[in-house]
């Protein structure tokens, strides 16, 4: 279409029209592309387009880059883990960059939680924790339990069984249809975080667990905070009643944190809200601080342990690159750097300064509701923002933030300083009471 051509040039130097022709970005239209800004540089909490442009980081490029770009710290490891080796298989061989990670990681996981499975991504993540549930209930001898339940709104990525627990609607399961398997869906929480607790909200997942509990395995949810399904914070009882009701019925409990991890609800992991400790947790994206793909699946001894001691005697999955050196050499740096760097004052700051900045929207006609929890600032529209529009807006105001549908939101890496968070959040006031009513 003529008008989509026109913005791509309207664009000018950022833009590249190889690119257009022939990359493919996320969740995009190849005949009716919207631009993309090309990015030649990023250090601290800003990304530098080609034109010279400065854009202050608002969205940690998908939860991920808590340290901001180019930290000395994480660039030291990677360099000094390129000269040792890149890459060994994990099969039959191991290596210091993973077993020092995982020690880790099991420092600041429940101590329930002692067995890691690395994996490559966070939808990779996804599928090996609902594998093991499976693997685990075969295990028992309970092989008609293959079935999930979770809670609407959610987002567990974009691989097939992954897809199959997002949000239905969100999740466009309308397009992959019966293709997908079919999930139990029920209400999310409507009780907000920090307001209180209506218990009508378990009584969905209580029916269905009645009535399909001895075919569903796994109970597969984001703990208090859900992502990119909704942006939508509930109450931390929530997961106490579900938890309980899971496990009377021999049920488990997936806690899927691959966005919540590594502090940013303003606790390192979000079941510390709730103090539930579920059997497997899935971590991602923060993980590496944005530098490498990288997630883990860790599980209970009770997990692993029914899973190898009975046929097949192992857990069927193997990434080729599966406990990566690099992967594990950077994890372990960003963990390290983030436990010594007061993140929790920082996420604190960050939180506080963002409830008081953000607060005035939720008087614009355009708003339908204004939340703020840890590092994530959420403003939900009360219409779907036109998103070729609104883009371009926030790159003219010198930020970067990527709405989609009705939600504006920003989740800035935790070293932003005052002074740039600020600009941040003027800028997205300033758009948002700016779009026709
Ligand atoms: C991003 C995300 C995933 C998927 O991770 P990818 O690395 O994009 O595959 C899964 N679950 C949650 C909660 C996420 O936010």
């Amino acid at each position: 279409m003529n008008s989509e051509k026109l913005l791509v040039t309207d664009y000018g130097s950022v833009t590249d029209s190889f690119d257009r022709d022939h990359l493919w970005h996320p969740y995009t239209s190849t005949t009716r592309p919207l631009p993309v800004y090309k990015v030649v540089s990023a250090k601290g909490c800003r990304i530098r387009l080609a034109d010279g442009t400065e854009l202050i980081e608002g969205m940690s490029s998908w939860w991920c880059a808590v340290h901001g770009y180019n930290h000395p710290v994480l660039n030291k490891a990677l360099k000094e883990q390129i000269d040792r080796m890149s890459h060994v298989m994990f099969g039959g061989l191991t290596h210091d960059p993973a077993i020092d990670l995982g020690k880790l990681l099991l420092k600041i996981l429940p101590s329930q939680l002692t067995h890691i499975f690395y994996a490559d991504s966070g939808s990779v993540a996804v599928e090996v924790a609902m594998k093991m549930a499976v693997q685990y209930q075969y295990a028992k001898g309970l092989a008609s339990r293959t079935d999930f339940v979770t809670i609407r709104s959610g987002y567990h990525g974009d691989t097939w069984n992954a897809m199959s627990v997002c949000d239905p609607v969100t999740g466009m399961h309308s397009i992959f249809g019966a293709a997908l398997p079919a999930r139990h869906f029920v209400s999310q929480p409507c009780s907000r975080f920090g307001g209180t607790w209506n218990p009508e909200d378990i009584e969905p997942l209580k029916e269905i667990i009645e009535k399909h509990g001895d075919e569903i395995a796994a109970l597969i949810l984001e703990p208090v905070v859900q992502g990119a399904g909704g942006m939508w914070f509930y109450h931390p009882q929530y997961l106490v009643e579900a938890a309980r009701l899971c496990r009377e019925r021999g049920i488990l409990v997936i806690f899927d944190e691959i966005a919540t991890g590594f502090g940013r609800t303003g606790r390192l992991f979000a079941y510390e809200h709730a103090g539930v400790v579920p059997d497997i947790m899935c971590i991602g994206k923060a993980l590496t601080g944005g530098y490498m793909t990288m997630s883990a699946v860790i599980a209970t001894d009770n997990v692993a342990d029914t899973i190898s001691d009975n046929y097949p005697y192992a857990f069927m999955h193997g990434p080729t690159f599966m406990g990566n050196p690099l992967a594990c050499a950077v994890a372990k740096a960003s963990v390290q750097l983030l436990l010594d760097s007061g993140w929790q004052e920082k996420v604190m700051t960050i939180e506080s300064l963002l409830k008081r900045e953000l607060a005035p929207a939720a008087d614009f006609p355009q708003v339908a509701d204004v939340r703020v929890l840890g590092a994530i600032g959420v403003v939900e529209m009360k219409k779907p923002v036109d998103m070729a529009v609104i883009q371009k807006r926030f790159v003219e105001e010198g930020v970067w933030v990527r709405p989609f549908g009705r939600l504006v939101y920003v989740m800035p890496p935790f070293v932003i300083s005052q002074e740039e968070l600020s600009i941040l959040t003027s800028a997205l006031l300033n758009i948002v009471q700016n779009i026709d009513v």
